[in-house]
């Protein structure tokens, strides 16, 4: 493995926008928090500071919120033609992808993860996810409905935006994240109060810019930066937000729906997750060792949906076991910004504190480290990739959402599916899954008896903007993406006319 942790130049576009003051954007005007106070951006390969950035709370939210309310309730997008709507939507998507380039950076440098990946994965599917949810603006319909009440009736339904929508989301995916909450609630109709993660709030800035750009009111999306503990739980008990929708972990999660109580918004969840991976003896075995390695090392294993449990056939179990280990060795550590680099830092000190505590916990009962272990370096938040065998459903590293690049395998000589989906679905969270098989059979009885929102057959980590994407059990409620979303946006009214 080699390590490159000296910071490589930013594209002109990129150091253009971090040698700006950074500010909010409260009712189309750019501001600075009314305390005036800030906190600092950390490059977390470096340990640099880059930034620094308002630190919001409840004063600004208030502001945000009635700028977004006024936005909702009198101004211009309170009148807008759903087409003129779908224009805007779709006009961000041309101006993400104008600025793929310097937003992929912004994201390497921000949150650590590798440029080559940002462009790919994040730039790309914002812009997808823009342009697809664009549609929806003018596909929004109610219905007929045909009643039994005696007389003469016509009574049908609408399709209205749901409100004021709060939208706090982590730091994993700091612009596709958004992408999924703002695309769907401005295709809606809805107006915005974002909250960035406290570690990565730079790509949601520049969105920022180009909203306005695009030309949407004032008001229409407002972005708080600030921590969760004040920005977050302001926004999450505002009694004048008609419904919060929030992606991080359970525990905040639950948080919020306390929070939400006080108004009984409406309330989305995105939580965590700890998706097995199943292989089955008659898999494709080299695209289930690649598969299954990216399942768990993609993004520094910061995925909500990582194939953090790995369940091999015993048949298979040393194949899997030792091909992981090896797609771990060719890995490259570094500088999210290097374009060679395929594993950067994890995004900061507290995950990397929380990540190598469970390396110890894994030491400590018994797991055996393939490879990995450690941290990496002495600079930024490097932590290997880790394969831990000979796991079992007891261990911390088995039951917890670890976060990071670890993979815990455990096989099973069981042919019976139902003692298998019994494996897979020992968890309190039901987010995601893979099954890797050649037999149709085994592959959708399998995506029957899972208990998850999601099932990959062959591959993991899928997406796209038409999937609707969320989890079963403590891993949330609700799903983003798809026709799905839009129903979390919007309210039904029934109309019923005596003729
Ligand atoms: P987190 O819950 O700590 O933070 C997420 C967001 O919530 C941040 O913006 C944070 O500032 C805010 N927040 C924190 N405390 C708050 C409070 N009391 N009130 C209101 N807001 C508050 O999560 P994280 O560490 O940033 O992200 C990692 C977690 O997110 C993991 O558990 C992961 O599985 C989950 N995640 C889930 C999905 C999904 O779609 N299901 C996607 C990405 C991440």
């Amino acid at each position: 493995m080699t390590i490159a942790i000296r910071r490589p130049a930013l594209g002109s576009a990129a150091t253009a926008f971090m040698a700006k003051k950074h500010q909010m954007l409260i009712d189309g005007k750019w501001v600075d928090a009314r305390s005036g106070e800030t906190f600092s951006v950390e490059d977390p390969a470096t340990n640099e500071i880059i930034a620094h950035v308002p630190a919001g709370d409840k004063a600004d939210i208030d502001l945000a919120v009635a700028a977004a309310r006024r936005a909702f309730e009198t101004g211009p997008w309170s009148r807008i033609s759903p087409k003129d709507r779908q224009r805007l939507v779709w006009s961000l998507g041309d101006l993400l992808e104008r600025h793929a380039d310097e937003l992929a950076e912004l994201e390497a440098l921000d949150n650590g993860k590798p440029v080559t990946n940002a462009r790919r994965d994040d730039v790309q599917g914002s812009i997808d996810m823009f342009r697809y949810m664009a549609g929806w603006a003018t596909r929004l319909n109610g219905e007929q409905i045909q009643v039994s009440t005696p007389g003469n009736w016509h009574v049908y339904s609408l399709r209205e935006p749901v409100g004021v929508v709060g939208q706090i989301i982590p730091w994993n995916f700091p612009l596709m994240m958004a992408a999924w909450k703002l695309a769907p609630a401005l295709a809606a109709g809805c107006t915005i109060v974002l909250k960035p993660a406290e570690q990565t709030p730079l790509s949601a800035l520049r969105v920022g810019e180009l909203v306005t750009e695009a030309g949407f009111p004032d008001g229409v999306l407002n972005i708080v930066t600030g921590f969760g503990e004040t920005a977050g739980a302001a926004l999450s008990l505002h009694p004048d937000v008609d419904k919060v929708a929030f992606t991080g972990s359970t525990e905040v999660g639950k948080i919020i729906v306390r929070a939400a109580a006080g108004n009984l918004k409406r309330v989305s969840l995105e939580l965590g997750g700890k998706s097995p991976a199943i292989v089955f003896p008659d898999a494709d075995l080299d695209l289930a060792v690649a598969g299954t390695a990216s399942a768990i090392f993609y993004n520094q294993g910061q995925c909500c949906t990582a194939g953090s449990r790995l369940f091999a056939h015993k048949s298979v179990y040393d194949r899997i076991v030792e091909g992981v280990a090896a797609e771990a060795g060719k890995l490259k550590l570094g500088h999210g910004l290097d374009p060679s680099v395929t594993l950067g830092p994890l995004v900061s000190q507290e995950q990397h504190t929380r990540v190598t505590g469970f390396l110890d916990s894994g030491r400590q009962e018994g797991a055996e480290i393939v490879t990995g272990g450690k941290v990496h370096g002495n600079q930024g938040y490097f932590v290997e990739p880790t394969v831990l065998a000979q796991t079992n459903r007891t261990m911390r590293v088995v039951r917890e959402e670890i976060f990071g690049p670890v993979v815990c395998v455990q096989s099973f000589d069981d042919d019976d599916l139902d003692a298998v989906a019994r494996f897979a679905n020992d968890t309190e969270y039901g987010l995601s899954s893979s099954v890797w098989t050649r037999n149709l059979k085994v592959a959708h009885t399998m995506a029957r008896k899972i208990r998850a929102g999601t099932v990959c057959i062959n591959t993991h980590n899928y997406g796209d903007p038409a999937w609707p994407f969320g989890g079963y059990k403590q891993s949330g409620w609700g799903r983003e993406m798809g026709k799905e979303v839009m129903e979390h946006y919007t309210e039904t009214k029934a109309v019923a006319a005596r003729l």
